[in-house]
């Protein structure tokens, strides 16, 4: 039976039962498999039939895993890797080479802003950034040697968006290759390569386990060019660890109800800071007040767990505010059951110059919300009681 659905498709896609007849898909903590007989070692290292080999190449259960985010993404093939940076860094590196061109949105995790500026120029590779509130100025950053063209969508921590289809659209034109992180969507919300997108990446750490325990990724594309970023993966082993995979494939059998109840609460969280005197201002993909928010509905199926807001005073009232919640956790991730409150001009964006901090929307006051799976009316009970405390 094939199964088209979505929940299905994270729930029932297994590798094959062992003797034993186990339900739940059991862990392979095994760094190495035996062969039958030297013909069938000889052909696996002939890639001539499938089958693992050695854990740095393949295992069950990231096998597992990564055949569901591929079904899930609607992609062909896919790797597993160790974080999401190893994601980020293995699908450039393995594609890009000394004397090509990297355009980026300037709207980017941290550590890949790193890779582009401080890591890749080490062998050559150039780059640009792109602004991503002026898409119309995008084609003409184009060079001759532009190879590749990474974004993220919702963008950290300001959640602008780019619309994928034309974003899709301008790389085919130029023979450029698209790379969209679609860490903040999740494969449930949004799809990038049903746009046309060649390859996706991840950080599987955030809503994809959803529940803090690992550190893993994954890059999803076409057959050619996973092809050629597996050798690369194969051979300098930025490999996932088989446990993690295993959480990961149990993790994705819950993304769908996950992901509803993030998008339900961070939906009601918008609605009620939208309407609070003490906030600034509010942004969410799915508020009508989102400019935005005909795209948010066109490609993204939910507006997503994250909401960033800026409350009244500025940076004085904002760390008070930060400092004064009793049930949210203070930290730099997201995606986690727990509702999480960063202040990213002081944390995740720190190292940025105040131009650039202004550039990608960071005010001093901005607040994100990774809103989690907690009830609604304490989430929002915390959040009222902070903004009493924090009064100036
Ligand atoms: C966290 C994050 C990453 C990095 O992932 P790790 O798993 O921490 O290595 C990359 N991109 C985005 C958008 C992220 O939020």
């Amino acid at each position: 039976m094939i199964y088209e659905n979505f929940e299905t498709q994270a729930i029932r896609t297994q590798t094959e039962r062992s003797q034993y007849r186990e339900h739940s898909t059991p862990l392979f903590v095994t760094s190495s498999f035996v062969f039958d007989d030297a013909e069938q070692a000889r052909a696996l290292f002939a890639d001539e039939i499938s089958g693992n080999i050695y854990t740095r190449f393949s295992n069950p259960n990231n096998n597992e895993f990564i055949e569901k985010m591929c079904l899930l993404e609607g992609c062909e093939d896919g790797i597993p890797t160790a974080s999401g940076m190893s994601a980020m860094f293995t699908s450039m590196a393995a594609l890009l080479k000394s004397g090509d061109h990297i355009l980026a949105s300037r709207s980017i995790f941290g550590s890949t802003h790193q890779i582009i500026t401080q890591i890749l120029p080490k062998w050559g590779i150039t780059y640009s950034y792109a602004d991503i509130k002026k898409p119309e100025t995008w084609e003409s950053l184009i060079q001759p040697n532009t190879k590749m063209f990474f974004i993220e969508t919702p963008s950290n921590p300001s959640l602008d968006l780019i619309d994928l289809m034309w974003f899709a659209k301008l790389c085919k034109k130029n023979n450029i290759i698209s790379n969209v992180d679609n860490c903040f969507a999740t494969p449930y919300l949004q799809n990038p390569a049903k746009f046309g997108i060649d390859i996706v990446t991840h950080s599987a750490t955030k809503f994809i386990d959803g529940q803090g325990r690992v550190i893993a990724g994954c890059i999803l594309g076409t057959k050619e060019l996973i092809k050629e970023i597996r050798f690369f993966a194969r051979h300098t082993g930025p490999s996932l660890s088989p446990f993690n995979g295993w959480i990961l494939s149990k993790s994705l059998e819950t993304l769908s109800i996950r992901m509803e109840k993030h998008c339900e609460n961070a939906l009601k969280l918008a609605q009620f800071l939208e309407t609070n005197h003490e906030i600034e201002r509010t942004v969410y993909p799915y508020l009508p007040s989102h400019p935005q928010f005909q795209l948010a509905q066109k490609q993204m199926k939910m507006g997503g767990g994250l909401v960033t807001f800026e409350v009244k005073g500025g940076l004085e009232r904002g760390r008070n505010f930060l400092n004064a919640f009793e049930m949210f956790s203070h930290s730099a991730n997201l995606g986690d059951t727990r509702t999480i409150a960063t202040h990213p001009a002081s944390t995740t964006h720190s190292k940025l110059s105040d131009e650039d901090r202004r550039a990608v929307g960071i005010t001093p006051g901005l607040m994100r919300i990774s809103v989690g799976l907690e009830h609604i009316s304490d989430i929002i009970k915390d959040v009222e009681q902070a903004l009493l405390k924090s009064k100036i």
